[in-house]
């Protein structure tokens, strides 16, 4: 355990609880015999983006919150790099964390976008910048927000089985050290990331998932004196399909850039033995990159993951929810996890503050609708074979035309789903345009892309129909909150 706050120290009263499963108790419930002593109203395992998050919400209403995580805090995430989208933004600020973010990391205004040497530059307006802040002061401040909510943290305390009661999961078990401890809890949230135990132990069902098609390693290197001085470096952040690897540069806090590859998995195997030296041979490819890292080593580690996996999981049930990436962990080519992590623990506080489990199971349903269609385009977009004759086709259309990287930014804003960013009758014209000119490749891709896009929309239909059969106006107020409307989505199909 660690803080100093007066909150941080308190140990909480018990607070009764319904035994009819309501998270919150009623005035009425007080006065009968129907309750129960818990320890908690809610019991988080993992303290990080969606834990914290969340906790901070919850403890704001006055709810009784113990957050749990097995790291010792505060610590940097390894496996994680560290982009957050201006709609991630909004809810640090609701926290009240997104000034201290923007105090210490700079703001990236301006992305350059690299297909095969063609360039872009997406600019976004000043009060809609992106931040790519290291985990282990953003996971730091969350946590310090949700304490100074009234929330209790624990460190260095692993959760390892629940408490169930009638079949209902009331409460969790944990260890600190070789000490288990109990707690009770009206209801278990795991926030426990892509391996969650939490989502183990209830056995929640995985559907859309995937295994990832690409590896990714990256490092930091001290921002070298061209960086901003020199023309060629006048962006803040840059996403490389180069070859057959993506290539991304963020700068960071501490004054560095993160400069990371994506490799398809099969190359990614020789990376294994010297990670190091591969990454930076495969960045010195890069004329871009390579004036960055000339005669520079990285500063600490190489870090990296070749094994992930993309899903959805159920994300609710009797006594418990999933939130952040132990319910949905999408494509990490997009940048979008903690941004979605954070947006899904702010309307998840919300469903939990209604007090029953249908207002849960509705925000699972919610969840799905706002969050399909971006896994769908991380399949696309992070696929192996990319990038495509058709996406350079595209990509080399949009570089003339401004209205249209309007749209891709406010795809990247979350205002405007990707499937609604390029008008068909466009896409299909390039297409024959550019199959006519020779690349015959687009033809057969662009049947594969209506192929994907028939699948999202049946997909759309049935997670819709899922979201309506589970109640009406709550949900559709979510997934409004979460960046574009089902009913968009219904009127496409
Ligand atoms: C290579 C890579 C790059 C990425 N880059 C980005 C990016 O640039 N931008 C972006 O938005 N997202 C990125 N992501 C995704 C992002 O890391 C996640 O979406 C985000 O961290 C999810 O937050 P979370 O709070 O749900 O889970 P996590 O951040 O994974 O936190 C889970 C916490 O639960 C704790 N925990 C686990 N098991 C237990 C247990 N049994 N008991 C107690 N505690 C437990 C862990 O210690 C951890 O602290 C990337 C992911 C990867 C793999």
């Amino acid at each position: 355990m660690r803080g100093t706050s007066t909150a941080y120290r308190r140990e909480p009263s018990p607070r009764p609880i319904t035994q009819s499963g309501s998270h919150y108790p009623r005035k009425a419930d007080l006065r009968g015999a129907n309750v129960k002593q818990r320890d908690y109203d809610v019991v988080i395992a993992g303290a990080r983006c969606a834990g914290a998050t969340l906790a901070c919400f919850l403890a704001r209403e006055g709810a009784r919150v113990l957050l749990l995580d097995k790291d010792a805090m505060p610590s940097e995430h390894v496996l994680s790099t560290h982009w957050i989208a201006p709609r991630g933004m909004d809810v640090l600020d609701e926290v009240g964390v997104g000034e201290a973010v923007r105090s210490v990391t700079p703001a990236t205004r301006i992305i350059r976008g690299n297909m095969e040497g063609k360039l872009i530059d997406l600019e976004f307006a000043d009060d809609l910048s992106m931040y790519c802040p290291r985990r282990k002061r953003l996971d730091d401040l969350l946590q310090n927000a949700a304490v100074a909510a009234g929330a209790r943290l624990r460190d260095r305390t692993r959760v390892t089985s629940l408490v169930r009661e009638n079949g209902r999961v009331c409460g969790l078990r944990a260890f600190r050290g070789d000490r288990e401890q109990t707690f009770t809890a009206g209801l278990v949230i795991g926030a426990d990331g892509r391996h969650s135990t939490v989502a183990r132990l209830v056995e929640a069902e995985e559907y859309l998932g995937y295994d990832a098609p690409r590896a990714s390693y990256w490092a930091y290197w001290d921002s070298p004196g061209c960086w901003k001085s020199d023309p060629a470096y006048r962006f803040d952040a840059y996403f490389g399909f180069v070859a057959d690897d993506m290539r991304i540069v963020f700068q960071t806090d501490h004054d560095q850039l993160l400069i990371g590859c994506s490799p398809p998995i099969e190359r990614a195997e020789s990376w294994r033995a010297d990670p190091r030296g591969a990454l930076r041979a495969a960045m010195a490819s890069d004329p871009l990159i390579a004036g960055l890292i000339r005669g520079a080593e990285p500063v600490g580690k190489v870090r990296g993951t070749v094994k992930e996996r993309y899903f959805f999981r159920r994300a609710a049930g009797s006594g418990w929810a999933l939130v952040g990436d132990a319910g949905h962990h999408k494509e990490v080519a997009l940048g979008d996890g903690m941004t979605e992590a954070l947006l899904q623990a702010r309307s998840l506080a919300g469903a939990i503050g209604e007090g029953n489990d249908q207002a849960l199971a509705r925000w699972w349903r919610a969840r799905d609708v706002a969050a399909v269609p971006l896994h769908f385009l991380g399949r696309m977009a992070g696929g192996r074979d990319g990038p495509t004759e058709l996406m350079s086709v595209v990509f080399s259309r949009m570089s003339r035309r401004p209205d249209l990287m309007e749209r891709m930014v406010a795809v990247m804003e979350r205002r405007l789903s990707p499937f609604e960013l390029l008008p068909l009758s466009s896409v299909l014209g390039w297409t024959v345009a550019a199959g006519l000119r020779g690349r015959w490749a687009v033809f057969k891709e662009i049947i594969e892309a209506g192929r994907q896009g028939l699948a999202l929309s049946r997909e759309m239909r049935a997670r819709t129909r899922l979201l309506c059969e589970s109640g009406t106006a709550w949900e559709v107020r979510q997934d409004h909150r979460a960046g574009w409307r089902s009913r968009s989505w219904k009127s496409a199909a």
